[in-house]
């Protein structure tokens, strides 16, 4: 019975580990399966794994006796103290080589230390973050695997075989040292509270704006879905706006709008905020969720604070092809905010993140995938050394083709009073960007009038002047 047995351990047999075994059994691994409260493995193998070739374990002790070496044990159970306290339970059963896997949503700070403590004791530890939800762990999701570098030949073939596939290429491949695999998901996951928050300016806009019914937006975006913006935040969109509670009303319109959160899309802001990179688009998204929580002041509020109330009176037809385009250029702005940021965290953290596989990590399998991240990888392949999204030929010429229906929905939205916070920041950061000087000179000047901080003048860089602004002593 305590043969090695077994490609790789599991423990943690909730939605996400449950699943994952079974995808990996598919594809022809044994997996040990093992959780803490121990009923569940023979439930699970009585019954969602019944016929299959999974194994279970009781105990820690008879988990690590039937991996074959060197031993990979993963984790997929909740993050913080339960992964740091699974570690202590296992590094008595493993030797020199072996391999500890968390794959759940870890902060990447905690990757890190736990890569260098695994290491310190002769193992490799790999944080790889997993995405794609219940579906994308059975049936192929999106994985991002970093740590310890040694761990990568013999988690390659299992990892690659489980995760999603487009074009025949797993969306799965070695992201980078100790935390860089959790950093990437992290930013993932700030990616998609943008994606989502611009859909849902979309979405208001329509309904409130131009007075669309359900199935009308439902068919918009089903024609968006066709063409650039192809994606599955769109797909479920549709979807959702098309499903009709038993009453035959639209569901959606009874769920009570204020957003939750786990902290992933806040890390991501403040790990922008602590690298001094401008993630506007992720930052509003994130803000936008914490106003809809407050759900009794804006009740107050809308009998409060008065604001047009407007109706769009124009060609409802040309206008939702803007709509389009002002959600493509906005995406397109956000995706570039979130390549420079993790741009800085390599630079940072010593890290050699391969863009162009990142890109190819988040095609397929995870909740961002879309046709347009195969535009992002075609970018990185043609110019690894790219130095902004916004430079790239395609890029460009997308955003010029797109910026005058960009600017006339935001223009239209702020004169009928409905808020798009990020579609407008992305605008403000594209116009940012684009601008040569900026007014951060009379910034510097406010800074060194009031508080003696001194400036540079444009020609004499690196020279810091004081100015005695009122003449007085
Ligand atoms: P979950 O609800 O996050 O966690 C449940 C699992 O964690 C159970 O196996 C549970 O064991 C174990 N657990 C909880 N607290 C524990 C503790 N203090 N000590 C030991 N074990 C503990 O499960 P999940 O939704 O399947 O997600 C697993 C991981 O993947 C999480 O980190 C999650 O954030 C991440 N993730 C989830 C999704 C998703 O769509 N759900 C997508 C991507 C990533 P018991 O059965 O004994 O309670």
């Amino acid at each position: 019975d305590q043969k090695a047995v077994a490609d790789i351990g599991l423990i943690g047999l909730a939605v996400m580990g449950q699943n994952l075994i079974l995808n990996m059994n598919d594809k022809g691994f044994v997996v040990c399966a093992y959780n803490r409260t121990v009923s569940k493995v023979d439930q699970f193998l009585e019954n969602e794994a019944k016929g299959t070739n999974v194994v279970g374990a009781h105990s820690i002790e008879e988990l690590c006796a039937k991996l074959k070496r060197p031993r990979k044990v993963m984790m997929l159970v909740k993050a913080g103290q339960a992964v740091d306290d699974f570690i202590e339970q296992i590094i008595p059963y493993l030797e020199p080589g072996d391999i500890i896997i968390d794959g759940g949503n870890s902060h990447f700070p905690d990757s890190i230390r736990r890569t260098k403590y695994l290491e310190s004791k002769g193992l490799l530890f790999v944080g790889a973050g997993v995405s794609g939800g219940e579906e994308g762990a059975r049936h192929g999701p999106s994985i991002m695997p970093g740590g310890s570098p040694k761990a990568w030949e013999s988690l390659k073939p299992i990892f690659q075989a489980a995760a999603a596939k487009t074009d025949g290429e797993p969306c799965c491949d070695w992201v980078g040292e100790d935390g860089a695999g959790h950093y990437v998901k992290m930013v993932h996951n700030g990616i998609e509270y943008g994606d989502m928050q611009l859909i849902s300016e979309t979405y208001q806009i329509m309904k409130e704006g131009l007075g669309l019914s359900h199935d009308e937006m439902a068919a918009v975006f089903d024609t968006w879905n066709k063409g650039e913006l192809d994606s599955y935040l769109i797909e479920i969109t549709r979807d959702i706006l098309k499903y009709r509670d038993t009453d035959g009303t639209p569901l959606v319109e009874k769920i009570r709008d204020t957003a939750g959160q786990k902290g992933t899309g806040k890390w991501t802001a403040i790990d922008a905020l602590d690298r001094g990179i401008p993630l506007t688009l992720v930052g509003e998204a994130v803000f936008s969720r914490c106003l809809s929580s407050l759900k009794e002041e804006r009740q107050h509020a809308s009998k409060l604070l008065p604001g047009p109330q407007g109706k769009f009176t124009g060609d409802k037809h040309k206008f939702l092809d803007q709509l389009g385009q002002a959600l493509y250029a906005a995406k397109i702005v956000s995706y570039a905010q979130g390549f420079m940021l993790m741009r800085q965290a390599a630079k940072e953290n010593n890290w050699n993140l391969n863009n162009a596989g990142i890109a190819l990590m988040w095609r397929g399998g995870c909740i961002i995938r879309s046709v347009f991240l195969g535009k992002i990888k075609d970018a990185y392949t043609n110019k690894p050394d790219l130095e902004n999204i916004l430079f790239d030929p395609f890029f460009r010429d997308a955003v010029t083709k797109a910026q005058d229906a960009w600017r006339a929905v935001i223009s239209n939205a702020v004169l009928m009073g409905i808020p798009t916070p990020a579609l407008s920041t992305a605008l403000n950061f594209y116009d940012g960007l684009r601008h040569e000087r900026l007014p951060a000179n009379l910034l510097q000047a406010q800074r060194d009038y009031f508080g003696a901080h001194t400036y540079e003048l444009d020609d004499q860089p690196g020279q810091w002047v004081h100015t005695n602004w009122t003449g007085r002593g």
